[in-house]
């Protein structure tokens, strides 16, 4: 365990409430071996972190519902044998300011091999421009990869792009349809946003180029939690959402790092050509009226998928216009979240 990560396992008592059953104190002292005053200022810590325990009075506590905790045993079951083994490092963390923060404070990981940190907790998840992601505990996703790229080159804004692919790829494999991509990072369900990509990169004046690509996923969403997200201005959806049956926590993040492994090895090969096409069949707006927003500027056009680099292609009378992505924003016309 060379990376050093801090962040620790779920608290035991956590495991033994994940069921959603409703415990008593006693019954839970004499899990853990513990004393009943114990218990509960264990359960005072869970609320204290922002978990929901709720107490019965004279009968114990429960969640407001089961949680699937995550495993790191299930999470390799989803992992192709040979590309489980360019993962140098998967963590699976109880608590985390921000799994991208983690891995760029880490040494990265040499060429050819990936780091994997996930959190259940995730208390300053990040979108683009510093704007706060918001991961519900034990409804989300939040999962970080480091890689480092041989040619500087290929850390691009495409990349971007790609993992986008990765992504819906994975959640096809977990049984959702009708995922698609909202050009450059979002993965939109129904015009409603599932989840965000996150790419950062490594400092590095020059040699190869490290990079930490984040992925957040919003798998279930209780109300309450998208009621949350809500208010920052946002449609949200949750993977749950498109699939007929309740998909797995645990399935869907290994299938992620499954997708994002072979897709990393692919682009490096080949880049972006390889990712195009799968990328326009999945574009949520293409050929859909769409604004360009560019600082106080909103540029209104019919959205005609990307570019061979991944830049954005929007029709203006006539005429088309790229935008690349790290300066604008895309919205659809009429959505004036
Ligand atoms: P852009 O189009 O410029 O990328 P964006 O609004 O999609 O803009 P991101 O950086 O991709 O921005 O994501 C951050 C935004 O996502 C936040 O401002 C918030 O509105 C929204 N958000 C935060 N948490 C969630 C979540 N769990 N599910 C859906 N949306 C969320």
């Amino acid at each position: 365990m060379a990376v050093p990560i801090a962040g620790g396992l779920s608290p035991p008592l956590l495991g033994l409430l994940a069921d959603g059953r409703l415990r008593s104190g006693e019954w839970l002292a004499q899990a853990l071996g513990m004393s009943r005053a114990a218990v509960w200022k264990g359960i005072e810590r869970l609320r204290a972190q922002g978990i929901e325990v709720e107490a019965v009075p004279r009968r114990g506590y429960c969640l407001p519902h089961a949680v699937e905790l995550l495993d790191e045993r299930v999470l390799r079951a989803a992992l192709d044998k040979a590309r489980a083994e360019r993962l140098r490092h998967l963590e699976v963390l109880f608590d985390v300011d921000s799994t991208n923060t983690r891995l760029l404070a880490a040494p990265p990981p040499p060429y050819g091999s990936a780091d994997v940190v996930l959190s259940e907790l995730q208390h300053a998840g990040r979108g683009r421009r510093g704007r706060p992601w918001i991961a519900p505990f034990g409804g989300s996703v939040a999962l970080s990869m480091g890689w480092s790229f041989a040619d500087a080159s290929r850390a691009s804004p495409s990349l971007s792009l790609c993992v986008g692919v990765a992504v819906a790829r994975a959640l096809a494999r977990a049984g959702a349809l009708g995922i698609a991509l909202k050009w450059p990072n979002d993965i939109w369900f129904g015009d409603r946003k599932v989840g965000g990509v996150l790419i950062e990169l490594r400092a590095e004046a020059s040699g190869p180029a490290h990079v930490v690509i984040g992925v957040g996923l919003n798998v279930a969403l209780p109300p309450a939690s998208r009621a949350l997200i809500e208010a920052s201005g946002v449609r949200a959806a949750a993977v749950a959402d498109a699939c007929a049956a309740s998909p797995s926590r645990n399935f869907i993040a290994g299938a992620i790092i499954d997708e994002l492994l072979s897709m990393l090895v692919q682009f490096e090969r080949e880049g972006f050509a390889a990712f195009r096409q799968a990328w326009l069949a999945l574009d949520a707006l293409a050929g859909r009226p769409a604004r360009v927003l560019r600082g106080d500027d909103s540029i209104a056009g019919v959205a005609r998928g990307v570019d061979a680099g991944g830049a954005l292609r929007l029709e203006r009378v006539g005429r088309i216009e790229e935008f690349v992505s790290g300066e604008v924003s895309l919205r659809l016309s009429g959505d004036d979240l």
